[in-house]
């Protein structure tokens, strides 16, 4: 179906389409981005499944995980190094291991052969994190961050912009028109969960929005990734909302997953061990199946 909200004043009016966003929006209702990144295609047929823990915790850690996570079946090895921890307060169970970490990451894709994803939040790191990570992925709370997305985008490397947990969809095309305004097209988009009164949960803080999964494919071309991880905040509900995305459409799938999730050094309450990951790994295939997809 058409996109055809003519009405001023409604979130996103076809005027918009035409002169607010007019590189993320679609020319005709068949067109879809389709690119690779480490040989891995983003936008087609198969669905690219991002799998880490929340934190780049240890050298050893990380290299021992990569290897499980990768003979699982994930595409890409997620993982933060740099990390936008909500206080300010470390200690030692509460920590990030910054340029430390990137290295780790950049000695685990050579000896484990898996790309990587990681976050940079920092204009003074891009061209660090740019080195290593084949993804420089956004988060949430840098999503309007203007002359930091133009910084990122001038690398060309492909970008993964997580939507800000208040941001309008209206808002996040904006922010991805900003890269793409930089002719640099490789860009995925990623819904994370937003702040609404109502989460179900004292411990949830987002509630996943699914519903911008096909809103995203009606007016964009732009691959659109979802993480259940961050926007259930809860292990128990993060496998039924993985499947739940692939079956509204979704493009890719980001999961936090922890060789010990308890003693996961942040978020201990989301992260799924290798047994759930491999269990949903399997489900998720057969749920892409049924819908003409593939993992
Ligand atoms: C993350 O992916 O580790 C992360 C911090 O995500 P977000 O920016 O969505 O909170
Ligand atoms: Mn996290």
């Amino acid at each position: 179906m058409q996109f055809d909200n003519k009405s001023p004043g409604k979130d996103i009016s076809e005027d918009d389409l035409k002169s607010k966003f007019p590189l993320a929006s679609k020319k005709d209702p068949s067109h879809k981005t389709k690119f690779s990144v480490a040989g891995v295609e983003f936008g087609g047929k198969n669905i690219p499944v991002m799998a880490g823990p929340n934190m780049v915790e240890s050298r050893d850690f990380i290299l021992k995980t990569a290897e499980k996570i990768k003979s699982i079946g994930a595409h890409f090895l997620r993982g933060g190094a740099f990390k936008p921890l909500t206080f300010p307060y470390r200690s030692e169970k509460y920590y990030e291991t910054r340029e430390e970490g990137i290295g780790w990451l950049k000695e685990v894709k050579k000896e484990v052969g898996i790309p990587i994803i990681t976050e940079v939040m920092e204009e003074r790191f891009i061209d660090l994190v740019a080195d290593t990570s084949d993804i420089l992925q956004i988060g949430t709370r840098n999503m309007q961050n203007f002359p930091f997305l133009t910084a990122c985008a001038k690398t060309m490397k492909p970008i993964m912009l997580k939507r800000h947990y208040g941001a309008s969809l209206r808002d996040w095309l904006g922010a991805a028109e900003y890269i793409l305004v930089e002719g640099n097209n490789k860009l995925i988009l990623c819904e994370r969960g937003v702040s609404v009164p109502h989460t179900h949960r004292s411990t949830s803080r987002f509630l996943i929005d699914l519903q911008v999964v096909p809103a995203l494919q009606e007016i964009s071309h732009l691959p659109i990734v979802v993480d259940p991880s961050h926007a259930t905040f809860w292990r128990p509900w993060v496998s039924p909302m993985t499947l739940a995305s692939i079956a509204a459409g979704a493009d890719g799938i980001m999961l936090e997953v922890h060789p010990d999730p308890k003693n996961s050094a942040v978020d201990p309450l989301q992260p799924l061990d290798f047994q759930n990951f491999e269990e949903l790994m399997s489900n998720m295939k057969k749920t892409a199946n049924s819908i003409d997809r593939a993992i």
